[in-house]
């Protein structure tokens, strides 16, 4: 039996097989769950056609996290599918290209970044919250926060917000028995890492200081982390960050 046997998870970021999400609704579903994508605008088509690859293609509802609308309607949308969810997956990460410049950012680029990357866990969480009736597990990605990388720059202080809100809806979630937590993944060569300009300055050094190696190619690692989370081997775990990173945070030089 899977450890995911019977969940329902409600899987966000699912945009090329490349994707961390797709990872893990592929493990998900190996592991025996149930699992709804969500996508949006002109990427729906390709998540669709991407969600044929996966074990047991699933249905993919509409969620621009951005849009209140969407987050309005998303819970009576996906009773077409499921009763209710035990799990949520928020993959999800945007910035215009702006904001990858730390003194020229402006406050649009910042806003941006901000809305579609740290206050979307909030709002998605709400948007799930009346189908988790028997509490759940929600999880998100983030790339390590405590430091000010190369070429990250505002992205890297909407993960810094997106982690403080990931405690708070610990904290606010918690008594409904629902746990938020995060993986904080080392550098994956995926289509949002590839909108980073520079992104080879960020990830280039990456495996040779990872004390276990790092292959940037290979988003099981932090797939599998989030399946744990997701699964109930961590039921007195929230508000907590688990790095993916073969050991780079811990390290000095
Ligand atoms: P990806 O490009 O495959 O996935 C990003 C997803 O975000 C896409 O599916 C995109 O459609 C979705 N998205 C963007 N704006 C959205 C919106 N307004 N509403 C709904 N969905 C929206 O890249 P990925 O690397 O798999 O990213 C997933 C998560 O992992 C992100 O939070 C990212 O910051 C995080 N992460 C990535 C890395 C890395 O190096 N790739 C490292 C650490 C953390």
């Amino acid at each position: 039996m899977g450890i995911l046997e019977g969940k329902k998870l409600l899987i966000t970021g699912v945009l090329m097989d490349s994707s961390i999400a797709f990872h893990v609704a592929k493990l998900a579903q190996e592991e025996g769950a149930q699992v709804v994508l969500t996508s949006f605008g002109r990427t729906m088509k390709i998540t669709q056609t991407i969600a044929k690859r996966l074990p047991s293609p699933p249905p993919v509802v509409e969620l621009d996290v951005t849009d209140q609308e969407h987050l309005d309607s998303l819970a009576e949308r996906l009773t077409e599918h499921v009763d209710s969810l035990d799990g949520v997956l928020h993959s999800i990460g945007f910035a215009p290209q702006g904001a990858f410049n730390f003194l020229e950012g402006t406050w649009e680029d910042v806003a941006t970044a901000m809305h579609a990357s740290a206050y979307s866990l909030k709002a998605l969480s709400v948007a799930a919250l009346p189908l988790m009736t028997h509490g759940g597990s929600i999880v998100g990605l983030t790339f390590d926060a405590k430091y000010a990388w190369p070429v990250y720059d505002w992205m890297g202080v909407a993960k810094a917000a997106f982690e403080s809100t990931s405690r708070y809806c610990a904290r606010d979630l918690g008594p409904r028995g629902v746990r938020v937590n995060l993986v904080a993944a080392g550098p994956i060569g995926t289509t949002a890492a590839k909108s980073i300009p520079g992104f080879e300055t960020l990830a280039g050094s990456w495996s040779e200081r990872a004390p276990l190696g790092w292959d940037r190619a290979d988003p099981v690692p932090s797939a599998k982390a989030c399946v744990a989370l997701l699964s109930d081997w961590f039921p007195a775990t929230t508000g907590e960050i688990v790095h993916v990173d073969g050991g780079v945070h811990a390290m000095g030089l």
